[in-house]
């Protein structure tokens, strides 16, 4: 099967970006939803505990208790509120508050101009009234920008919104609550960088999807995929090779099939505008469920060095193009 070898040096410069950008380590909490962005939750856990940082975000409980070992504090992005004192649950509505239990840890979200989750703005006073009520504890007020990877003016909004709703929350006496609404464009584009974290994801991993008018952040890809030699052929000139005969070879050749397919979340693709590998293979033919063909008989294709060529090839953005690498890939933690 192939393998995702993970670059330890590479990541902790992206996180170390970050953390000269917001001031502190203490202001990064690491990303780990979706197997860390199909870098491996715990691989990926375990090299920003070395890096320092003690505090993540998921997306549900089961992924809380996979990496608690390594975290002080965890932010749950959605699903039951299970009490412990190092989670702290994303609450997204007044109906979801008046169900929790009594002190129950939240971080409560504000829709300040994306309007997927969160309390509207008007909801927000009334809101924090049944917190004194019910007694919750209020560990933080987040929200979450629609566009800051963009220009225009709607970030400006929601930022906007964000402080007032930090003011009405401080104004209501709840000087504890930590406040925090930027995504990795977020803190890479403010001048200066305002609040109490920073929920960091694709930035942390590497790949920078910003306008390329705002300052440039220098990452570096965190994961590499490779893939092993199963069989090697001779074609003659003429021969077709794969499903449905797509390939046809250009003369004599010697090819080979390599441990990944659409099966480990490789994306098929379209034969006839096929993906250049990071080390020049051009896929030949279809992609299988568990094999591409390539030219030669080397025994490892490096078939991605980062996903940002991926994402220009398939047209999407490089996350999901790790993300859908399945979980049973090894992962290897190099340098
Ligand atoms: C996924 C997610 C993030 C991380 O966003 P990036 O753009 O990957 O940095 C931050 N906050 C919330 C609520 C998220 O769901």
């Amino acid at each position: 099967m192939a393998t995702i070898t993970l670059n330890r040096s590479n990541y902790h410069h992206n996180l170390n970006q970050f953390a000269l950008k917001t001031g502190s380590k203490d202001k990064i909490a690491i990303v780990l939803k979706d197997n860390a962005y199909g870098h491996g939750i715990l691989e990926m856990a375990k090299l920003s505990s070395e890096f320092g940082l003690t505090k993540a975000v998921v997306r549900k409980v089961s992924e809380a208790k996979l990496i608690d070992v390594f975290f002080e504090d965890i932010i749950i992005l959605g699903g039951k509120v299970e009490p412990h004192p190092n989670y702290s649950y994303v609450v997204n509505s007044l109906e979801q508050l008046k169900t929790l239990p009594k002190d129950a840890k939240i971080e409560l979200k504000i829709d300040t101009g994306m309007h997927r989750n969160g309390i509207a703005m008007d909801e927000i006073d009334a809101a924090l009234s049944i917190i004194k009520q019910k007694e919750i504890n209020l560990n933080g007020i987040m929200s979450h920008y629609a566009s800051a990877d963009e220009l225009g003016s709607e970030y400006f909004f929601q930022l906007q919104n964000f402080r007032v709703a930090k003011t009405k929350t401080l104004e209501a006496g709840f000087e504890n609550a930590r406040f925090h609404i930027d995504n990795s464009a977020g803190a890479m584009r403010c001048s200066e960088f305002e609040f109490d974290l920073v929920r960091l994801g694709v930035g942390a991993y590497g790949y920078n999807h910003m306008d390329s008018s705002f300052d440039d952040f220098q990452l570096k890809p965190v994961l590499y995929l490779y893939a092993k030699r199963v069989a090697t052929r001779t074609l003659q000139k003429g021969q077709r090779a794969g499903y449905g005969g797509e390939f046809v070879a250009p003369k004599d050749m010697l090819v080979s099939t390599y441990d990944i397919g659409y099966g480990d979340g490789w994306r098929r693709g379209d034969a006839f505008n096929p993906f250049i590998t990071a080390d020049s293979g051009t896929i030949l033919g279809r992609v299988s469920m568990d094999f591409i063909l390539l030219e030669g008989d080397k025994e490892e294709a490096c078939v991605m060095e980062g996903a940002m060529s991926a994402a220009q090839h398939f047209q999407t953005i490089a996350y999901e193009i790790t993300s859908a690498l399945h979980a049973d890939i090894s992962r290897k933690i190099v340098n």
